[in-house]
C-alpha cells in the first residue's frame, strides 16, 4: 500500500522534494484503519504534516478506496509507540494512536542500504566512497589520528600495525576507517579491502556457525590485504566471537596485512575482553580523537555546508557550534535540518532560522534523557545491572556510577530532587544533592572518570 502511494506521490511533486520527504518513510504497523509510518525525527514529523499531510490522505484513499488515518512513529522510539494523538491541532483525528480492534499486522522494516562501491574487484570491501581524507577537518583534537591513518593509508603494514582508533562516539573513528579503505583501494586497485562493524561481525559468525558454514566465513577474511574493523568494544563479552576475532587477527597478522580497529574506549579500559586480544590490540599504534574545539567545530559546520554548497554565516557557524557540545555526528544532524528547513520554506539560513531548529532538536535529544534511560546508559556502560543502581550497595564500582546517574539525572531532566531519589530505590534527596556535588566537582576536573560522564552523555546524546 504504502508503496504505491509513494508512486504515485514521486510523480506528484519535485524529486528532489521526494527524496527529501519520502525516502527516509518507512510503514511500520497497520490496521484495518490506521497507517503507522516511521519518521527519522520529530521536527521531519512537524514538516511532513504542515506540508504533506494533505497529500499523503488523499493519495491513500485513492488507492484503498477508503480513508485511512496515518499517525507518526519517531525512529528508534518503536516500543514507545509515539504517536503524539495530539499533533498540532491542525489536523484533528489525525495522528491518533491505532484505534479500532483490527489487528495490527507488523510491516517489514527495509533492510539497511548496502554501501556499493563501485569498482567490481571491491564490491565486497563495504566502504562508503563518501568518507574520504580531504572531508575530514583537521584539528588539534584529531591531528594525531588523521596522521596515522593517512600513513597507514599511504603505506599499509608497514609501520603501524594494529592501528587502534580511539574516541568517544560521533567524533569520526567511522569516517576515517573509510577513509583509509578508499585511500588505499584508490592508489592500489588490487589490494583487498573490507571494512566491517564488529557487530556485523558477530551477526556473520552467528549464522556461520548456525549454517556450519566456519570454514567459509573464514575464508571471507584470509585473503585480505586490509581489514577495517568499526567499534570493536561490541565483542566485550562475546567469548566466541572474541575466538574467532583473534584467529582472524593472527591469520592476517602473520601474513602482515593492515588491521585497523576503532573502539570508544581505550584497550585497557575495554571490560569482558580476553587478555591475549588486548595485548595484541596494545602492541601497535593508539591514536585518540578528542572532542573538537570551536574553530573545529566551525570549520567542520563550513566544509560540510559547502558539500551541500550551501554558505553560512559565521553567526550561524558559532551559533550551532557552541550549542552542540562534542558529538559531529549531532553537529552535522543540526546543520543538515537548518539547510532543509531553508530550502523547504524558501527563507535564508540566518540566526532566526538556526534558533528554531536548534530548539526543536533539543526537543528531539531531550527524551534519550528520561530518568529510566539515564540508568540504563550508565548501569551498561559500567557494566552493571540498573538494579544495583537502585540497591544500598555501597561498593565503589556500584556507588560512583549511582553518583554519576543521579548526577546526570539532575542536570538534564526536570524531575526533582526527591523524585529522583525515588527512582534510585527510595532514597533520599540529601542522597541526590550529595551526589549531585561531588560529582560536579568531578566533572570539573580533567580526571579519567570525567571522561566516562562525557562519554555517557555521549550515548545518551546520540
Ligand atoms: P564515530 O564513528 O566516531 O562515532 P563518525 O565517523 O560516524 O563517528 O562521524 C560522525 C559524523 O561526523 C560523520 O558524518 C563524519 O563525516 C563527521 N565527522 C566527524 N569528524 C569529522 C571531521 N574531523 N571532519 C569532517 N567530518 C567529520
Ligand atoms: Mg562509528
Amino acid at each position: 500500500l504504502w508503496k504505491n502511494c509513494l508512486d504515485l506521490i514521486e510523480q506528484k511533486i519535485l524529486p528532489e522534494n521526494f527524496n527529501t520527504w519520502f525516502t527516509p518513510v518507512y510503514p511500520c504497523a497497520k490496521n484495518e484503519n490506521t497507517l503507522t509510518l516511521v519518521v527519522p525525527n520529530r521536527f521531519f514529523e512537524r514538516c511532513l504534516r504542515e506540508n504533506y499531510l494533505e497529500l499523503i490522505h488523499e493519495t491513500l484513499e485513492h488507492i484503498a478506496d477508503k480513508k485511512l488515518e496515518v499517525c507518526f512513529q519517531v525512529n528508534g522510539n518503536a516500543s514507545k509507540a509515539e504517536t503524539h494523538s495530539n499533533g498540532n491541532g491542525a489536523h484533528p483525528g489525525n495522528g491518533s494512536t491505532a484505534k479500532g480492534n483490527g489487528h495490527v499486522e507488523p510491516v517489514a522494516e527495509p533492510a539497511a542500504p548496502r554501501v556499493e562501491v563501485g569498482d567490481p574487484a571491491n564490491r565486497e570491501s563495504f566502504l562508503n566512497p563518501k568518507y574520504a581524507f580531504n572531508s575530514f577537518v583537521i584539528g588539534p583534537n584529531n591531528q594525531f589520528a588523521h596522521a596515522a591513518c593517512q600513513a597507514v593509508a599511504q603505506n599499509p603494514a608497514h609501520n603501524y600495525n594494529p592501528l587502534f582508533l580511539y574516541g568517544a562516539v560521533g567524533l569520526g573513528k567511522t569516517h576515517l576507517l573509510h577513509a583509509i579503505g578508499n585511500q588505499i583501494t584508490a592508489h592500489n586497485p588490487n589490494l583487498r579491502v573490507r571494512y566491517i562493524s564488529a557487530e556485523r561481525f558477530t551477526v556473520d559468525l552467528i549464522e556461520s556457525i548456525k549454517r556450519d558454514k566456519m570454514a567459509q566465513f573464514r575464508e571471507r577474511y584470509r585473503p585480505l590485504d586490509v581489514l577495517l574493523v568499526d567499534d570493536i568494544q561490541f565483542i566485550a563479552g562475546k567469548e566466541r566471537t572474541q575466538e574467532e576475532f583473534f584467529y582472524t587477527f593472527n591469520s592476517l597478522y602473520e601474513y602482515h596485512k593492515q588491521i585497523v580497529v576503532s573502539s570508544d574506549r581505550y584497550p585497557k579500559d575495554m571490560k569482558n575482553i580476553e587478555e591475549r586480544l588486548r595485548s595484541r590490540f596494545e602492541s601497535g599504534l593508539i591514536a585518540d580523537i578528542m572532542p573538537p574545539d570551536l574553530e573545529t567545530k566551525m570549520a567542520i559546520l563550513y566544509k560540510k555546508a559547502d558539500l551541500h554548497e550551501k554558505n553560512i554565516s559565521q553567526d550561524v557557524a558559532m551559533f550551532l557550534a557552541n550549542n552542540i557540545k562534542s558529538n559531529i555526528r549531532e553537529l552535522e544532524g543540526v546543520l543538515l535540518r537548518v539547510i532543509a528547513y531553508a530550502s523547504f520554506t524558501r527563507r535564508n539560513i540566518d540566526m532566526t532560522l538556526a534558533k528554531e531548529v536548534l530548539k526543536d532538536f533539543t526537543v528531539d535529544k531531550n527524551k534519550n534523557f528520561s530518568i529510566a534511560n539515564i540508568q540504563k546508559t550508565v548501569a551498561q556502560y559500567f557494566h552493571i545491572k540498573v538494579s544495583d543502581l537502585k540497591s544500598k550497595k555501597r561498593s565503589r564500582d556500584i556507588s560512583i556510577p549511582r553518583q554519576i546517574a543521579m548526577y546526570i539525572c539532575r542536570e538534564y531532566t526536570q524531575a526533582s530532587l526527591p523524585e529522583i531519589g525515588k527512582h534510585f530505590g527510595g532514597k533520599d534527596h540529601t542522597t541526590v544533592i550529595f551526589s549531585h556535588r561531588k560529582i560536579s566537582g568531578i566533572v570539573k576536573e580533567n580526571s579519567e572518570l570525567n571522561g566516562s560522564i562525557q562519554q555517557v552523555l555521549n550515548i545518551l546524546e546520540s
